[in-house]
């Protein structure tokens, strides 16, 4: 039996040793001795090995008197890998199989009409037939695999088995080409992991086109500066490890909201091809030790966004947060844990930076602070011409005078504007009559 942690990047091969003594004219008898024990005592061989994993007793009257030798029988008769919840093949490996199932599926479920296609994310496309996955099975190369999720020993993970003696190249080729359908479905996309209940999820949706940058409408240089410093950072690697400096990087954004800070994060992470990793600090259960673990396990080539820091720290003298469970000190802690070799970066957003604690936003925590504000002249003509492509200069112009020579000056939002082009989109011409919106 293989017994490893599955991560698409490190595969660890389990205790395979004892397996070697087997002559190979048995070894090729084993698959047809298993499947003919299989059908004589008619049960599953995933179940099976978990009972015995689980130390519980065996289904089925038939079993028990072989349940002395069942070590012995998972060890010579059966191939299993197990990745635990928190890896990121995890999640991988059951879109995949997913998909496979959905070509050829024979036990569905009926899903939710109001809910998106697992596989397309479509609510049209997919129709409402969902693979059953919980306890299922698959081939690959011409071999049945069966998958299961039930699993709890000390953590959650999946088990992975398949029947059969030989070497475990079958699992290094199926991880191989779990990451290679990764691959094709993330072309031209920003994943976006949500963090939650101690793990990163990429849900429904979790993957988005990746947001052109110039669609995010900023002050002159302060797209330009992050490119910069985002490029120098990574290849700095040799650098940090020179001068023993730990490789990570901190961004604060903060301003007021709608100004497209979030926008921003996204767009520059599909520049550099990097995942968003998001997480709210004020979910319940996050605890001191659960976000350091975060911290670690976030994907290889991921930011770590934090949204809003103040909603849940922005009460100086205070170390708890709203719920009571993460600590200041354990946010601290996280940031200033190990980074991996690739380095990490770490984004944090904030309406309220002066309600932020100093210790959060420190150099070392915090390397580069950014003011995004409201909109200004510059950017509102600019977005007039992004949404109105056919608009002459004059109209611009105009449209700016608009906004701006009023008694008091606008504090007007990219997101409102936004809005109020969104409203006037099949008449452009018509937008002016709409810009009193703006000010109620
Ligand atoms: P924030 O994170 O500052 O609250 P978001 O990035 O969530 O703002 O923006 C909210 C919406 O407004 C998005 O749909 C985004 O497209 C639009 N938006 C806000 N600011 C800008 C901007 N500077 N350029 C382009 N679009 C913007």
């Amino acid at each position: 039996m293989l017994l490893a942690g599955a991560g698409l990047s490190q595969f660890i091969p389990g205790d395979f040793a004892a397996e070697s003594v087997w002559p190979d004219s048995v070894a090729v008898a084993f698959p047809y001795i298993q499947k003919f024990i299989l059908h004589a005592f008619d049960f599953n061989l995933t179940e099976y090995c978990t009972a015995v994993l689980r130390r519980q007793h065996l289904p089925g009257e038939a079993l028990r008197g072989t349940s002395r030798s069942a070590p012995w029988y998972i060890r010579y008769f059966s191939m299993t890998v197990k990745i635990p919840i928190s890896d990121e093949s995890y999640q991988d490996v059951l879109n995949w199989v997913r998909e496979r199932q959905v070509k050829n599926a024979k036990h569905s479920d009926v899903g939710d009409r109001n809910q998106a296609c697992p596989i397309s994310g479509s609510t049209r496309a997919c129709t409402n037939f969902i693979p059953e996955i919980r306890a299922s099975q698959f081939w690959f190369r011409g071999r049945q695999f069966e998958i299961d999720q039930r699993v709890a020993d000390s953590t959650d993970c999946m088990l992975v088995s398949t029947t059969g003696h030989g070497s475990n190249a079958i699992f290094k080729d199926m991880l191989v080409e779990v990451k290679k359908y990764k691959e094709i479905k993330n072309e031209g996309k920003t994943v976006i992991y949500n963090g939650n209940s101690g793990y990163w999820h990429c849900g429904k949706g979790g993957r988005k086109r990746k947001r052109p940058l110039e669609s995010v409408i900023l002050e002159d240089g302060v797209a330009e500066s992050f490119l910069e410093d985002i490029q120098d950072f990574k290849d700095s690697a040799k650098w940090y490890t020179e001068f023993g400096i730990p490789y990570r990087r901190g961004y604060l954004l903060h301003g007021p909201p709608g100004t497209g800070k979030t926008s921003f994060i996204s767009a520059l992470a599909g520049h550099f091809d990097l995942n968003v990793c998001i997480l709210n600090l004020g979910q319940k259960n996050l605890t001191d030790k659960s976000l350091n673990q975060m911290f670690l396990d976030a994907p290889e080539n991921s930011v770590i966004l934090l949204e809003d820091v103040d909603a849940v720290f922005g009460n100086r003298a205070e170390d708890k947060s709203k719920n009571g469970i993460l600590s200041f000190n354990g946010l601290l802690n996280a940031i200033d844990g190990a980074a991996s070799a690739k380095g990490r970066i770490l984004f944090m957003t904030t309406s309220y930076l002066e309600k932020l604690d100093s210790a959060l936003i420190r150099p070392g925590r915090v390397d580069v602070k950014q003011y995004i504000g409201n909109a200004t002249e510059s950017q509102v003509e600019r977005m007039f011409r992004r949404f109105n492509t056919a608009c002459s200069d004059e109209d611009a112009k105009r449209f700016v005078r608009a906004i701006f020579d009023r008694p008091e000056r606008p504090h007007i939002s990219l997101a409102q504007l936004q809005g109020l082009f969104l409203r006037f989109k099949r008449k452009p011409a018509d937008i002016f009559s709409g810009l009193a919106t703006l000010y109620e």
